[in-house]
Order: structure tokens, then C-alpha cells, then sequence
């Protein structure tokens, strides 16, 4: 692995010495495709996309600065900038699986990823079985002779389970398993799942690192080997191309990403600790939740908690949770997360049909308000049910 960097210095000062002008912010190369002064160099660049600027499919010096910066907080050696989460999730995946092989998958995994696995994989012949991720025995009891993949995600982003890293990456490399984790509720601010042995991280940069809920892109990041065979198949081939100015955009949101995550997690542990005094409030789900069972793995492995959680009103009455949401100011009501607002979105939103159980789950994003506020709005709202 690449020497560690301090996070400031990364975020601010990596990859920036050289720009023209002296400029402080980083260029926008906004070209598709790059020049040659002999008939030499061209052939060279032909020879070796991966390490040239040929065409901006491939790389491109804006898109490369963003990525210079991600492996460097993630602690791997490379990283690669893709258009979304989902097609981080897709190439890395992909890139190591053919027909007959079989993958290890965390059952309440970002929907898209399992929808990867039901419907696409399926397709070419490539089996899977979902386990809980919270208990070693059910990885060890899941893997098949032909298990190429785990795929991991902690915390899970409606239930917020973690998986023991460590563990699972030992597990897996006795096997010649290649694990690949979801990081992109704790961020490399809050956790390195490199350091514990996992070999890839996946990333939507469309949640904290761009931050400001104003573009959508992926990021992937481990060992030079890995990231260029994903880039040499996958990412080449399916062309999850990413544009120069969405990566302009990551590189100015991440100039604060150190600084917003501290105050997501400031914040977030304010109004968990109104909601653990709150008569209404059934079960709060938050790995930084001193009550949560896996309360001692997050501090183990992560350094703090992102501004997603979940909690279970105290009603089996949907129409009482609609009520609460419409209720509930300055929490806007949508998908996603990661940026500067605050954000609720109940469980029945997107499953009419809940379960009587599941019915009163409601995720929120804490975003960068004064809590205070936040505060009095849930208390306002909860008076309904
Ligand atoms: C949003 C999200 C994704 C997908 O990312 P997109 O940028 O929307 O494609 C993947 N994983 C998690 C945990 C997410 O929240």
C-alpha cells in the first residue's frame, strides 16, 4: 500500500503543485481527446491506455486529480472515477466473475447491487446467496468452491448492520475470495476497509464526496493490479465514462469533506440522543447508538457515524407515518443522501405493501442545520402519532 498522507494534506494539497498560473483551483480539462507531437508517442499511448492521456474515456487529467486524492484517503494504491455508485459497483463486480462462478452477497445490500446478482447475473450463469453479514459462520457456511466474490456493505444503509471486516478478509483470503465493500455511509474519513485486508472499495461519490446533492458519480479504489483490470475490462468496455467538470465539481465538494463529516456526525448524535429519550420512539438503528448490539464492532472499526440512520415509531398505522412525514419540517422528502440537508424518507414510501413490522421504519439524513432545529421539528411531527 501507498504510504499514508495526512487527510488535509490529501484533500487540499495532493496532486496540486503543477497547475498553470499558479491557479488554486484545479483546472477543467474539458477535452475529449489529447494530442501527440511524434508518431512515437502516439504509439506508446496507443500501447498503454491506462497510463496516458489518449482519450477521455479512458483518462483525463481532472477526472485523474479526483482519483489521485480517493485512493490516497482510502489507503489503496489507485482508484477510478465512474459515472455512478451503481456502475462502481458493476465493473468491479463484473471484472472478476464468468459463467459457473458464485458470490457471497450481504442480503439488505444497496438495492441495485442485488438487483445485479437477481436479474443480470443470472443471466450468464453466475449463482449467489445472500447471507445476514452479521455472524462469520453464515460467510464460512455460504462459500462454495466456486465462490469468486464477497460483497460487502457496512453499515447496511436501512438496517445499518456491520460486518466484521477483518474477519470476513481473512476468511476470504485463505480461499483466494476477492472482497469487495460498499464504504460510502463512514467515507475513508471515518473507515479504511483496506487497512483490514479487504481488497476493493466501492463508492456512490454522489453522497458525501460531491455533498451538495448536485451530481451523480462512483468511485473505486484498491490495488494498482485490480483497478487496472477493472479498467482494462469492465470500465473500458461498458464505457461508465465520468465527465471532467462532474469531477471538478467532486474535487471542490471534498474540499470539506473532513469538515462536514464531523459535524454530519456531531449533529447525528444530537438527535440520536433526543430520540433515545423520546416515549414515541421504538428502536433507534445507528451503529454509533450506545444500545446497539454492534455498538463495540463500530468503534473497533470505524473512527465516527455518518448522518443516515433509521428508527421505528412507536405505531402500526401507515397513515400516522405519512402524517409524520408531511408534518416534518425541513426534512425534504427524497432518495439518497450525503448532501448539506436533511432528509427523511419512511420504508413505506417505497413499499406500499410493508410489513406491519416494517411499516414504521423511517430513514433520515442529519445534514449540516443546527440541530436545535431538526429537533424541534421531530418533536412538532411526533405529537401526531
Ligand atoms: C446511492 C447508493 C449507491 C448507488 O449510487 P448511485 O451514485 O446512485 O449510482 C450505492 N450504494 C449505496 C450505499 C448508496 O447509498
Amino acid at each position: 500500500m501507498s504510504e499514508k498522507k495526512n487527510v488535509t494534506e490529501i484533500l487540499h494539497h495532493l496532486g496540486e503543485d503543477n497547475f498553470p498560473f499558479g491557479a488554486v483551483s484545479p483546472p477543467i480539462f474539458q477535452t475529449s481527446i489529447f494530442s501527440f507531437p511524434t508518431f512515437e508517442d502516439f504509439q506508446e499511448a496507443m500501447g498503454d491506455e491506462a497510463h496516458h492521456y489518449l482519450y477521455t474515456r479512458g483518462n483525463n487529467p481532472t477526472v485523474n486529480l479526483f482519483e489521485t486524492k480517493i485512493a490516497a484517503l482510502e489507503h489503496g494504491e489507485q482508484a477510478k472515477l465512474v459515472s455512478s455508485g451503481v456502475a462502481a459497483i458493476s465493473a468491479s463486480v463484473l471484472a472478476f466473475l464468468k459463467a459457473g462462478d458464485h458470490v457471497v452477497a450481504v442480503k439488505d445490500a444497496y438495492s441495485w447491487a442485488k438487483t445485479l446478482l437477481e436479474k443480470y447475473l443470472t443471466r450468464f450463469g453466475v449463482e449467489y446467496t445472500y447471507v445476514s453479514g452479521t455472524d462469520l459462520a453464515e460467510f464460512a457456511a455460504a462459500i462454495r468452491p466456486n465462490t469468486k466474490i464477497i460483497y460487502l456493505e457496512s453499515p447496511t444503509t436501512f438496517r445499518f448492520e456491520l460486518q466484521d471486516l477483518k474477519a470476513v478478509a481473512a476468511l476470504a483470503k485463505e480461499r483466494g475470495i476477492k472482497t469487495i465493500i460498499d464504504n460510502t455511509w463512514a467515507t475513508p474519513i471515518f473507515q479504511n476497509p483496506l487497512d483490514y485486508g479487504i481488497d476493493i472499495v466501492v463508492h456512490s461519490a454522489t453522497k458525501y464526496f460531491g455533498g451538495h446533492s448536485d451530481l451523480v458519480a462512483g468511485v473505486i479504489a484498491g490495488k494498482a493490479d485490480d483497478i487496472n483490470h477493472i479498467f482494462r475490462t469492465e470500465f473500458q468496455n461498458i464505457g461508465t465514462v465520468p465527465d471532467p467538470f462532474m469531477a471538478w465539481l467532486l474535487l471542490r465538494g471534498i474540499r470539506t469533506l473532513q469538515i462536514r463529516m464531523k459535524a454530519h456526525y456531531e449533529n447525528t448524535q444530537q438527535i440520536v440522543n433526543y430520540l433515545s429519550g423520546h416515549p414515541k420512539i421504538e428502536e433507534i438503528l445507528y451503529p454509533f447508538y450506545v444500545k446497539n448490539p454492534q455498538y463495540e464492532l463500530a468503534k473497533a472499526q470505524m473512527r465516527g457515524g455518518a448522518g443516515l440512520f433509521s428508527f421505528k415509531i412507536r405505531t402500526r398505522d401507515a397513515s400516522k407515518i405519512a402524517e409524520f412525514t408531511n408534518k416534518l419540517q425541513f426534512f425534504r422528502k427524497a432518495v439518497s443522501w450525503g448532501g448539506y440537508e436533511s432528509l427523511v424518507f419512511p420504508y413505506a414510501a417505497s413499499h406500499p405493501d410493508a410489513s406491519e413490522e416494517l411499516v414504521s421504519l423511517v430513514r433520515v439524513h442529519i445534514g449540516l442545520e443546527e440541530p436545535q432545529l431538526l429537533i424541534e421539528s421531530l418533536e412538532n411531527a411526533l405529537k401526531c402519532v
